[in-house]
């Protein structure tokens, strides 16, 4: 939360994720009044980044909320998606307290439908990237090209009180340069401050291209051996980049023309469509096709499978499809089916391509598990297992420094990194002034 000249702009409202301790903490108070907040500026459309919009304003939050249109659009799927899944796991919740015989009170979701569509109506206007707004006298924000997810943005606050002046940058989540899909990071240089992110601080990335040609060749040997190809995805971004590559591969002759890939996964379907409707979000090849009348997502050999029942009907094929369904970490979803139908078979193939947090199925089954549990059943592990790691949307060590070199802050606070990455990268960035925060910490600008 930044304040200046009696405003106060918060930057991101997201969700703790991973286990129901964090849950708890998704429901502690603030530590500000949710009234007080004049505006939110919304870096992307990220649970981690969006998703306690609903609970500020069940809190009572009236002010602004401002973002890209691609953000706006993308947070009303997750939001209300998130809502919705907040009431189904409370009331189950409560229906199994009530057959325990439990008296205790009942839980409460953390937000309903309804406080999402309220965080909904609190978004005004929307912001072209590099065209600064007036927030109010003295105060301006201008977003920036991020190169994370469809309408990500770095937002760069312009400050002035008692006749001084000072620039903040907070980057977001910075992603990738010299993809296909989206542009290039590209943060202003000289500012007061930089709010950083360091999630893959420590860490130096695959390169892209190398990672393309070995999921090409996990579908083609997966064939050659008549098995299917399950490929676990996030409903953002991830499952959109796939299908490019999967499309790019038919184009190159990577990959046969006749593939057939079912995208089994509504809120990834809803996704793309949004997708489509932000060509201004992409980069130059992407717009290009997009300009041509193709759309990148496309091709003769792809199924999107809403329903339930045509879900299951997958469960029919037992080789020469490529099936990507959520969530990602095999914590729920479709692809749990899949991973049942098909782990056992040794002409089979998974294809991880995105982060496994510990003690998620996907982790169970990177690190090696030889047989694992899926709706009670043992099912024991024949497929083969691969772990594609260059499809990151996050940037690796060497692309934040690079960033930060760009972006040439007096001061720079690091932030969204585990602690021992946090503190690697910091020392990485030698010469500079560098702060870790801690929660609830407060410095003057
Ligand atoms: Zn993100």
């Amino acid at each position: 939360m930044i304040e200046c000249a009696g405003k106060r702009i918060l930057i991101d409202c997201g969700l703790y994720q991973g286990n129901r301790e964090l849950d708890e903490e998704n429901a502690e108070p603030f530590g500000f009044e949710p009234s007080d907040i004049d505006y939110v500026l919304l870096t992307h459309a990220h649970l981690d980044h969006c998703g306690r919009l609903p609970l500020l304003a069940k809190r009572g939050f009236k002010g602004e909320i401002i973002t890209t249109a691609a953000s706006r659009d993308l947070a009303r799927l997750v939001l209300l998606d998130a809502a919705r899944l907040n009431e189904e796991e409370t009331s189950y919740r409560n229906r199994k307290a009530r057959a325990r015989g439990a008296d205790r009170l009942e839980t409460k979701p953390l937000y309903e439908v309804t406080d999402a569509l309220d965080a909904l109506s609190r978004f005004g206007r929307t912001a072209d990237y590099q065209k600064p707004i007036e927030l109010a006298r003295g105060i301006q924000c201008t977003f920036f090209d991020a190169g994370h997810i469809l309408g990500s943005a770095s937002i760069r606050l312009d400050l002035a009180e008692a006749g001084r002046s000072v620039t903040v940058l907070f980057s977001g989540d910075i992603g990738n340069s010299g993809r296909a899909l989206m542009r290039d990071p590209s943060p202003p240089s000289g500012n007061d401050g930089v709010v950083m992110e360091c999630t893959y601080g420590d860490r130096l990335h695959r390169p892209m291209h190398l990672s393309i040609e070995e999921l090409y060749d996990a579908v083609t040997s997966t064939f050659e051996r008549g098995g299917n190809v399950i490929i676990p995805t996030f409903a953002l971004e991830r499952a959109q980049e796939i299908l490019a590559v999967l499309k790019e591969g038919i184009a190159r002759g990577r990959l046969s023309r006749s593939m057939q890939v079912f995208l089994d996964s509504p809120m990834a379907i809803s996704a793309t469509e949004i997708f489509k409707r932000h060509p201004e979000c992409f980069a130059s090849e992407t717009r290009a096709l997009f300009g041509a009348g193709q759309d990148p997502f496309s091709f003769p050999g792809l199924h999107f499978i809403r329903e339930t029942e045509d879900s299951k009907a997958l469960n029919r094929i037992s080789g020469g499809a490529v099936i990507m369904a959520g969530s990602g970490m095999c914590t729920g979803g479709r692809v749990r089916h899949h991973l049942r139908n098909n782990l056992s078979r040794d002409a089979a193939s998974i294809v991880f391509v995105g982060f496994a947090a510990k003690g998620t199925l996907a982790r169970l089954i990177i690190d090696g598990a030889k047989s694992v549990t899926i709706f009670g059943e043992q099912v024991p592990v024949r497929a083969r297992i691969h772990t594609i790691n260059g499809f990151s949307a996050h940037a690796d060590r060497d692309e934040l420094l690079a960033w930060h070199r760009r972006a040439k802050p007096a001061r720079t606070f690091l932030v969204h990194g585990e602690e021992e990455v946090m503190t690697a990268f910091a020392s990485s960035l030698a010469g500079a002034t560098v702060h870790q925060p801690v929660i609830g910490q407060v410095f003057n600008l």
